[in-house]
């Protein structure tokens, strides 16, 4: 299984719009961020984990030719709004794109995403088309072993996701004692690391990194950065196997 980060920014992706700062403006492309999402995939299995409006463009550097299924941790805009973008993989199987989350999540991409599933005369059969499948229990995809990782997003109840010996957990402040028995023998977490500081619904530096010690995957990445984090100069303060993911990055995960 190929692990291939599409985009670690946080909401606003960096460069800030406007922003010229010292992250925003910097020259090393690690900086760069877009939002969110991170593609698992093999010869023959495609799974994206979240699909922000930045999914396109990342599918379209990785060279993703059809998607098996989307795991999605929560309904927030970064995280869900490139969901249009995925009309084209049911356009050309002929099936409706599987989207795996939480009855919330579901709730609000009924709301957001309403031509979907009722869909407006003038749009001609063009609409996108999802099957929605709870991730309440473990299940598999293509073989591929998944189990949903029940987390808290400041007051929400949101969802992280293991897939084999591979989890991300994004914009957490809290995982549950029971979540944290569900990650044992990870060889990689994407874990977020928002900012320096605390935030009331992300986890802080000194958190995250306590976060991946506790949980001890064999590699830990940092996700879901802000431009407070430049990646050299937060690298250098970080164990080695703790790291900062950045646009691109890829590896392979045997097993
Ligand atoms: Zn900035
Ligand atoms: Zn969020
Ligand atoms: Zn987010």
């Amino acid at each position: 299984m190929k692990v291939t980060f599409l985009g670690t920014g946080t909401s606003h992706g960096i460069p800030v719009i406007g922003c010229r700062c010292a992250v925003c403006t910097s020259t090393d492309s690690r900086n760069y961020r877009n939002r969110l999402g991170v593609w698992l995939h093999d010869e023959t299995r495609s799974v994206a984990i979240d699909v922000s409006s930045d999914f396109r463009t990342g599918a379209l550097r990785h060279g993703m030719r059809h998607l098996d299924a989307a795991l999605l941790t929560h309904a927030h805009s970064d995280h869900v709004s490139g969901l249009d973008d995925l009309r084209i993989f049911s356009q050309v199987s002929g099936k409706p794109t599987v989207l795996y989350g939480s009855e919330q999540t579901f709730g609000e991409i009924k709301k957001r995403f309403g031509y979907a599933f009722e869909p407006p005369k003038s749009y001609g059969g063009g609409a996108p088309q999802y099957d929605l499948r709870l991730a309440s229990e473990p299940f598999e995809i293509a073989g591929w072993k998944v189990t949903p990782l029940p987390i808290l997003h400041g007051p929400e109840p949101i969802l992280g996701y293991r897939v084999n010996d591979f989890a991300l957990i994004t914009d957490v402040t809290e995982i549950p004692e029971s979540t944290l028995g569900l990650l044992k023998g990870l060889k990689i977490l994407a874990l977020d690391c928002l900012r320096e500081k605390p935030h009331s619904t992300h986890l802080g530096f000194q958190q995250s990194v306590d976060y991946a010690k506790r949980i001890g995957a064999e590699k830990t990445y940092f996700i879901h950065m802000c431009h407070e984090l430049e990646h050299v100069a937060t690298e250098a303060r970080l164990p080695p196997e703790i790291r900062l993911a950045y646009d691109g990055l890829e590896m392979e995960l045997l097993g």
